[in-house]
């Protein structure tokens, strides 16, 4: 019979639990409801008692680590505690959130216990044996993975499932000790860019791409960068978007062509780009070509502005398309946001 660990950890401010960690609990919660087989869930953090107020309605067994070491991400002191947390908790099968933490300690901890793991993890399914599902070359071909290496780590993708919610109570947990080699690593702080500079982000509702359309030149000849910049950041500051690019646009610098300063090749979406996950997108003056949309596939509801009728988007790759001057229809729609809000 398989045993279930979820490995869990705080978010930024330390007292709750990271989203992507309750998403992997509801992860553990189905897969172990499934399989008739326990569930421990395991918790890093400065005080593991303190954030699993969200757990005790799990049901699950709750093993914590605690510490001071613990309120930054650092390799040696993040891999001391999942393989303290992976010890003591026995499991088979160990489901971690694909964060930024537990990617870069799993693989080892995997391989200090002899075990296996896999990558980007979207689904969990199989009623009698574990079946995780991946995606591969740009999210065109699923696979549906089977091991018989224990313990068999799975790293899920964050977005993939519904962040659990229960009731709040008092939690029981187990500490684990955990044995630290020297820290050589001291973590000063952090440095992170201003909620303007910031724009990718990947927990927004709608995702906003920007098309190479903004820096052609428009119907009365000319072209207007510095306003289609203006536009496209007051749409992201009124509405807290995340902001995509066709590969055209992001292109465009090294070219000398006009370019929208805040936008980089992380922006990009598409086979050579990202593959976000957001309830609603909205494309501006992009073309809707087959190599940028397969980067959509995740994208719940899809709308497009396109002066072109004939654009790829009207090609049923979105559900709405408005034949429109992306301009005039975000400057109306900053407008109206603005209004709202006053
Ligand atoms: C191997 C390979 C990999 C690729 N990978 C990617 C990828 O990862 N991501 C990606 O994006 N592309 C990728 N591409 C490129 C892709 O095929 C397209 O060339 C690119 O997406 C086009 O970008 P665009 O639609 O912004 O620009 P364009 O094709 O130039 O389209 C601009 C659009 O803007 C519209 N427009 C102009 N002004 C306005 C206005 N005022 N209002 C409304 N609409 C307006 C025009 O009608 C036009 O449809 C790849 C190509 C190849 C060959």
């Amino acid at each position: 019979m398989e045993t279930i660990l979820v490995l869990t950890h705080a978010d930024e401010t330390g007292s709750a639990l990271s989203k992507a960690s309750l998403e992997a609990v509801t992860a553990g919660q189905e897969l172990a409801a499934r399989l008739s087989a326990p569930l421990t869930i395991g918790i890093l953090a400065v005080d593991a008692k303190a954030v699993a107020t969200s757990l005790p309605s799990t049901g699950a067994r709750l093993l914590g680590v605690s510490g001071e070491a613990f309120a930054q991400a650092r390799y040696a002191s993040d891999v001391a505690a999942v393989e303290a947390l992976s010890r003591a908790a026995q499991a088979t099968i160990v489901l971690a959130p694909g964060t930024s933490r537990f990617v870069r300690v799993a693989a080892s901890v995997a391989h200090r216990l002899g075990g296996f793991i896999d990558t980007h993890i979207t689904a969990l399914g199989g009623a009698e044996a574990v079946e995780a599902s991946r995606w591969f070359y740009r999210q065109r071909v699923e696979a549906v993975l089977s091991r018989d290496a224990r313990p068999w780590f799975l790293l899920l993708d964050p977005g993939t499932h519904a962040a659990f919610a229960g009731e709040h109570g008092a939690a029981q947990v187990e500490p684990v000790a955990v044995e630290l080699p020297a820290l050589r690593t001291t973590v000063s702080g952090f440095r992170a860019p201003t909620q303007d500079a910031q724009t990718i982000r990947p927990d927004a509702k709608l995702l906003l791409v920007a098309g190479a359309g903004w820096t052609k030149k428009q119907p009365d000849g000319q072209v207007h960068a510095a306003e289609a910049g203006k536009l496209i950041l007051g749409f992201l500051h009124a509405t807290g978007a995340s902001l995509g690019s066709s590969k055209s646009l992001v292109d465009q610098g090294g070219e000398g062509e006009p370019v929208l300063p805040f936008l980089t090749h992380m922006n990009q979406i598409g086979q050579t780009g990202a593959t976000p996950r957001h309830a609603k997108g909205l494309s501006t003056c992009c073309h809707g070509e087959e190599p940028h949309v397969v980067g959509w596939r995740f994208i719940g509801e899809r709308r497009a502005v396109n002066l072109d009728p004939n654009c790829g988007w009207a090609r049923g790759k979105a559900d709405v398309v408005y034949i429109a001057d992306a301009f005039q229809v975000i400057a109306k729609v900053n407008a109206l946001l603005e209004a709202g809000k006053a």
